[in-house]
């Protein structure tokens, strides 16, 4: 048998997971989520027994059962390789395909990936939805992406961002990029940066009114998700109001929904402070 070699290596698909080992240890490796703390043991997915599995290092995703999988467990990537009785490579091209960075046809079929080759970060697999990539990334809708103006080009998800008024610049998402930055997003090279608004059946920005519920959120992701449940949610393009978009807001009712760390905490205290007077 020829072990087909992985386009990516193991160091570069751990980079690309940065952040979301847990959801790896889950989605790939299987492993139920209630079976993922550190402070309790649990049955091993795979042996069984009562007590002999338990999360031992959350950052790496590295996981441990006392009787089958004490050795050569310190990361995610060998949690996968164990739990689903894959082979090295083959982990590596199952998580490849799984974090986007290349379609699993591609890289299987002859080790190669079949990109043109110009470009080594941003691979564009034949037939990737990339819209609905991103949805799946971030467990939100696609049409609540497309409500806020996402449109795939290339292997770019493209959002408008806007002022007060208008359209003011665009935004780049690479979904499939082993990037981070790119995976995340940004904005256009030049451009000032705008809001992320939702947009009506006809294609329409939609901007505050007077009396309006708004709920302001980090980013377009967060954005769309919030959306897909109902609401009214403008996405900043950080964790910032421009004192030029503040008119924007007058008299409309804000619910600030920052991330819950200590950057959006603080942020949120100093938005509070900048609407006072403006918004309630
Ligand atoms: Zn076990």
């Amino acid at each position: 048998m020829t072990a087909a070699r992985s386009r990516f290596t193991a160091g570069e698909i751990k980079q690309a997971a940065r952040g979301r080992e847990l959801e790896m240890l889950t989605s790939l490796a299987g492993i139920p989520s209630e079976l993922l703390d550190e402070s309790r043991e649990h049955p091993c997915p795979k042996c069984g027994g009562n007590t002999r599995f338990r999360l031992i290092d959350r950052e790496a995703g590295a996981v441990h059962c006392s009787h089958c999988f004490n050795q050569g467990n310190g990361d995610w990537l060998a949690a996968v390789k164990h739990f689903r009785g894959w082979t090295f490579p083959q982990t590596l091209d199952e998580a490849a395909a799984h974090l986007g960075l290349a379609p699993l046809a591609a890289v299987n079929s002859n080790g190669h990936h079949k990109g043109n080759g110009h470009t080594s970060q941003r691979v564009k697999p034949k037939g990737v939805d990339w819209l609905q990539r991103m949805a799946d990334d971030k467990h939100c809708p696609v049409e609540s992406l497309v409500a806020y103006g996402g449109v795939v080009n290339g292997i770019a998800v493209e959002f408008p961002l806007y002022g007060v008024n208008s359209r003011c610049s665009t935004f780049y998402v690479y979904p499939g990029s082993n990037i981070a930055s790119e995976r995340k997003g940004e904005n256009a090279t030049g451009k000032s940066a705008g809001l992320f608004l939702p947009h009506d059946s006809n294609g329409k920005p939609k901007f505050p009114k007077p009396g309006d519920i708004v709920v302001l959120v980090e980013g377009v992701k967060d954005a769309a998700v919030l959306h897909s449940f109902g609401y009214f949610v403008i996405g900043l393009p950080g964790k910032y109001l421009k004192t030029e978009w503040l008119p924007l807001f007058r008299g409309v009712r804000v619910v600030l929904c920052l991330d819950n760390d200590e950057a959006g905490i603080e942020a949120t205290a100093k938005l509070a402070k900048k609407l006072k007077g403006i918004a309630s």
